[in-house]
This record gives C-alpha cells, sequence and structure tokens, in this order.
C-alpha cells in the first residue's frame, strides 16, 4: 500500500479503515535539538546536519544502498519460498547492490553503523534505537533486517481507529468468501496422519481433517507440544530444540488524558511525530541502559517509545481527551508481580518531565505475563 507522507490512505482490504501516517520518528534532545526520520530522505538528511553535517552524508551514503537493497531483494524475500543459503548468497552477490547486501549481512547493528561510518553519538543512539525499541540485543547480528527496521520505521502507520479495525477486516473478508472462524477453540493436538493429511484436535472433543495446518503460535507450542517432539522428523525436531525465546519485551504505560498533551520540546514538530524516543541522549546512555535492562536494575523513568494515536487520528478518543502510548524495553523475568505499578509511576514521571498534560481519567499497563509455563511464554515483539 502506497501512502502519502502525511494524512490518509485507504486499504486495500475490504471494509478495513484508512489508515493514518505522519512524522515517524523523532528524538528530542536536551539541548533543544532533535532529529526527524522520515521517508523522505532530504528532509532526514536535513535534521541530522543540525547535529552532524557528517553524519547527514553517512545517512544519504546508506539509504542510498538500502533502497534499492529493499526494493530488489529484501521487501521480495519475505513472499517468495526461501532459498537454500549459499544459492541465495551466490545470486544476490551477482549485481552491486547485492554485493552490498551481503557485505552487510552478518553485522550487528553497531557493526551496520560502524560500517557506514556515523561518528555522531546521538545520530548513533538514534540508528541504534529502531532496532533496540524491539528489544534486539545491538551486538548480535541483524544484518538485513537492519535495513528492515529502518524502513518499517519511516514508513510506520497508524490504522485508523484502532489496529482491531484491521482484523476485523480479515474476519469480514474470511466470511464473505465462506470461510468459518471458531472462537475460543483451544486446540490440544495435532496429528499428522499416514496418509499426508492432519487433523487437529480442540478442547470440546472435536476433531478437524485438513491438507495442511497455519499455526501462529511460537514453534515449541506447534511442534514440541501439539504435534509432539516423538512424531517430528529429526531435522525439524533439532530445529525446534534450538529455537529461543527472547530475554526481552515491551511494558505499556497507556494513558486517557482530561485535557491536552503537549511536549515542552522547543522544536513544534517533535509533537507531530508518530514516535517519540524520551529519556536518553547518546549512544554510551543506550547501551548503559541496556546493560541495566538485562541486569535487572532498569527503572520505568529511562527510556521510552511515546505515540499520541488521537494526535492523529481524532476517533481514538472523546472530545476533549488525548490517548498516549507509551512504551519501553523490558526484562520478561522482573518482578512484574508487585513491581509493576512502582515501574509505570516512574514512566510517568519521565513524561511529565517532557510534556505538559491534563488530567490522567485512565491509566493502564501492559507488563509481562507473571505465571506462565514456558511453552505459554508469550512471544517476541519483533
Ligand atoms: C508488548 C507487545 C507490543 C507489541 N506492539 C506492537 C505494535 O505496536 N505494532 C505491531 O505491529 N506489533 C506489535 N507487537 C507484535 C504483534 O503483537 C505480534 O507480531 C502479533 O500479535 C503476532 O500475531 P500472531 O497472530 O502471529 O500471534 P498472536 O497474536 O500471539 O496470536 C496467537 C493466538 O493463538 C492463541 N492460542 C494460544 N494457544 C492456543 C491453542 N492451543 N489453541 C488455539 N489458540 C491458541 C493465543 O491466545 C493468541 O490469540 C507487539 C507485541 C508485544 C508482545
Amino acid at each position: 500500500m502506497s501512502c502519502p507522507p502525511t494524512g490518509t490512505c485507504r486499504s486495500p482490504i475490504s471494509g478495513c479503515a484508512t489508515c493514518i501516517r505522519t512524522w515517524p520518528a523523532r528524538s528530542p534532545f536536551d539541548d533543544g535539538k532533535s532529529l526527524l526520520f522520515t521517508k523522505d530522505l532530504d528532509e532526514t538528511v536535513q535534521s541530522i546536519a543540525t547535529v552532524s553535517e557528517h553524519d547527514a552524508e553517512c545517512f544519504r551514503t546508506m539509504w542510498n544502498s538500502f533502497a534499492p537493497m529493499l526494493e530488489q531483494y529484501i521487501i521480495p524475500l519475505t513472499y517468495e519460498l526461501p532459498m537454500p543459503v549459499v544459492d541465495q548468497v551466490v545470486e544476490i552477490g551477482a549485481t552491486a547492490i547485492g554485493e552490498q547486501l551481503n557485505e552487510i549481512s552478518d553485522l550487528s547493528p553497531i557493526e551496520v553503523i560502524d560500517h557506514y561510518g556515523f561518528t555522531d553519538p546521538r545520530v548513533r543512539m538514534a540508528l541504534q534505537s529502531f532496532s533496540a525499541m524491539w528489544g534486539f540485543h545491538l551486538d548480535d547480528p541483524l544484518g538485513y533486517l537492519y535495513p528492515v527496521y529502518l524502513c518499517r520505521m519511516v514508513n510506520a502507520a497508524l490504522v485508523k481507529g484502532g489496529s482491531h479495525r484491521l482484523s476485523s477486516a480479515l474476519y469480514r473478508v474470511l466470511v464473505s468468501n465462506g470461510g468459518e472462524i471458531l472462537d475460543t477453540s483451544e486446540a490440544t493436538g495435532i496429528d499428522l496422519r499416514d496418509d499426508g493429511g492432519v487433523t487437529v484436535e480442540v478442547a470440546d472433543g472435536h476433531r478437524f481433517g485438513a491438507r495442511a495446518v497455519a499455526s501462529t503460535l511460537n514453534p515449541q507450542q506447534t511442534f514440541m507440544g501439539l504435534v509432539g517432539s516423538e512424531n517430528l522428523p529429526d531435522d525439524l525436531r533439532h530445529a525446534v530444540a534450538d529455537w529461543e525465546w527472547e530475554e526481552r519485551t515491551l511494558f505499556g504505560q497507556h494513558l486517557g488524558i482530561e485535557g491536552s498533551f503537549t511536549y515542552r520540546h522547543p522544536e513544534p514538530r517533535v509533537g507531530e511525530a508518530m514516535i517519540a524516543f524520551l529519556g536518553l541522549e547518546t549512544e554510551d546512555d543506550l547501551h548503559e541502559h541496556l546493560a541495566r535492562v538485562d541486569a535487572g536494575t532498569a527503572g520505568g523513568g529511562e527510556w521510552v517509545h511515546v505515540t499520541v494515536p488521537s494526535h492523529h487520528d481524532r476517533s481514538m478518543a472523546p472530545e476533549g481527551h488525548e490517548l498516549v502510548r507509551a512504551e519501553q524495553v523490558v526484562r520478561y523475568d522482573d518482578d512484574w508481580a508487585t513491581g509493576t505499578q512502582a515501574f509505570g509511576d516512574e514512566c510517568l514521571g519521565l513524561l511529565e518531565r517532557h510534556a505538559d498534560f491534563g488530567r490522567i481519567v485512565l491509566r493502564r499497563s501492559t507488563r509481562p505475563p507473571t505465571s506462565r509455563p514456558s511453552s505459554t511464554r508469550c512471544s517476541g515483539v519483533r
């Protein structure tokens, strides 16, 4: 779907609301400067140049490589059948742009930023934020996913009326084409039959025969739990056994505000950004913060990314109100049973340092589950 840089565009999914995009991401700093990242290369370069002219040119070079990499290889790879890795490397390496893609394919986010020569600590922080905000470890290989996350950030959008509208639209399309949806049917087993078919058993005892099953559950639950490890071919069993849960997830502080929500930053476009990153200034700050997250010592007032959906879509809050969503990277295994309120209070403190807002009339925290067997642990956020 191609959208204008601001405003709304219509989804091709029947009955789905329009989606809204604005200035995607902004990191405001304490000295009154800020960095803006949008789909418009010149606009982004201009913004980076207010902090570092050298890094602005590095960004131009990097994006001029990423754009054709995404167009020619990375985006098509997401909807084509996977190829064996060696064949893929050879095929991609046959063009100059593909060779550049192969060069970054094993690099971590920090190494990608080094590779393109960025030096300014604030620009480096902002460019690492786009993968760190989803829980990625910045020194783990991310490779071709780094351009994907940057592209995803500068193309960020909201579904008008809330993302439930998208799932409702998909629901309607399926039902209007003869599909049937059985809500609240817990799958309890998947039987791989000798004739090549599959039978799914659900908790109330019903059994459904099929040629194939598409499961959105995690590999452990699907294969070890529902299919049973003893029924898996060796290579699949080993692949599933090596699969690991992520250590980090997101804490969300959602607020309903009676009155307005206005950033105090002198640059007015901070308030227009889809996502504003608050709390950190430099690359070192980000690394130290993430080390504290992993050590279980990070507070709730260190680093948040904030979206005010009602700034972009008035249908998201009643008249005279705003809706605020602040999210931050946290560890799954912190003490969420007792620590949630205090963590949310600290998050609120950080928001208060950066924005003026009216009376809080709704406050809800979304935090990692506090008790779950490992097989139902919440999946990652990537
Ligand atoms: C904290 C957090 C914040 C996120 N924020 C964003 C965001 O802002 N934007 C974004 O695009 N993405 C976001 N994501 C990611 C997004 O939520 C996921 O990518 C998406 O929900 C994955 O969809 P899914 O259908 O594959 O899996 P899920 O949404 O996990 O759906 C799996 C479903 O299967 C059900 N289920 C489990 N066991 C059984 C069983 N035995 N039988 C039948 N059903 C079962 C579960 O109840 C669940 O409803 C976020 C994720 C998290 C955890």
